[in-house]
């Protein structure tokens, strides 16, 4: 099939087997299990996967990619494919039985970040999530406080998640190539959450705290907070934002909630 690559749709497909096969095993899929694709493309990871599950729902923008990969699984499985833009999706909405959602793919780079935070509002409907990104977006998710690449993305990921560094893949494992690096990434849901009172707050603190990443919390913070509140919680009003762990600013998001 010639099939003209969208650069706008961020399609950069996946051909190494090894790699196929690797992201093939991380997820293990079974029959039965509720799987859902995020940018199927030609179907270089649908296909295998199809083939364990039987049975797989994907969300694919481009109209053009839907006929050819409905012929590719007529042999293999139940493939749905769904029109639509992942970023808008309501992923509830896709389940055909009450089992949580497996969530997985070969992310657009180009929206990656608002993806991760789109699909996080479903996380209560989410068993797991296994996706393909950005070398440099999968360290920030998974950076530890203190690390250079801490930041808004960490705290807000591992506030909802176990993040899990998988394994990286080169540029050339893709065509065409995409400028940079990638890795593949899982993230699995809290079955207890964090306790932020008002997730809304605690959200605006890490925002406002990230926003000027280089200022003290005492000084990005001083709308929401003084430094006295911010010592009351045990941190200390000059720390920067990226020594912060989860649990601080969740003590910070509920000091300024009480
Ligand atoms: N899974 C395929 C693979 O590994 O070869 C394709 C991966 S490619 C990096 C990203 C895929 O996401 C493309 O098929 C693209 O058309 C699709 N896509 C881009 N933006 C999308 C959006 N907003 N909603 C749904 N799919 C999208």
């Amino acid at each position: 099939m010639n099939h003209k690559h969208k650069k706008r749709f961020g399609q950069n497909f996946l051909h190494d087997n090894n790699v196929i096969n690797k992201i093939v095993s991380s997820i293990t899929p079974k029959e039965g299990e509720e799987l859902i694709e995020i940018g199927p493309g030609q179907g270089a990871i649908t296909m295998p996967l199809l083939t364990k599950a039987k049975k797989l729902t994907a969300v694919e923008i481009d109209t053009s990619l839907i006929e050819p990969l409905q012929q590719k699984a007529a042999d293999i499985g139940e493939l749905k494919i769904v029109q639509a833009d992942a970023l808008t999706v309501n992923l509830a909405e896709l389940a055909t039985s009450e089992d949580k959602l497996r969530i997985f793919g070969n992310l657009p780079y180009n929206i990656s970040t608002p993806l991760i935070f789109h699909f996080l509002k479903f996380r209560h409907h989410i068993a797991d999530m296994h996706f393909m990104l950005q070398k440099e977006v999968v360290d920030r998710i998974a950076a530890p406080p203190g690390n250079k690449t801490y930041g808004r993305l960490s705290v807000m990921t591992q506030y909802y998640c176990k993040a899990e560094h998988l394994f990286d893949i080169g540029r050339n494992s893709f065509y065409p190539p995409p400028k940079v690096e990638s890795s593949f990434v899982r993230l699995i849901p809290f079955a207890r959450e964090h306790k932020a009172n008002d997730e809304e707050l605690f959200a605006n603190i890490v925002l406002h705290a990230f926003n000027q990443r280089r200022k003290t919390i005492r000084n990005s913070l001083s709308r929401l907070l003084t430094a006295e509140q911010i010592e009351s919680c045990n941190i200390s009003p000059t720390a920067r934002p990226e020594t912060l762990s989860v649990e601080e600013f969740i003590r910070l998001a509920n000091f300024s909630s009480k």
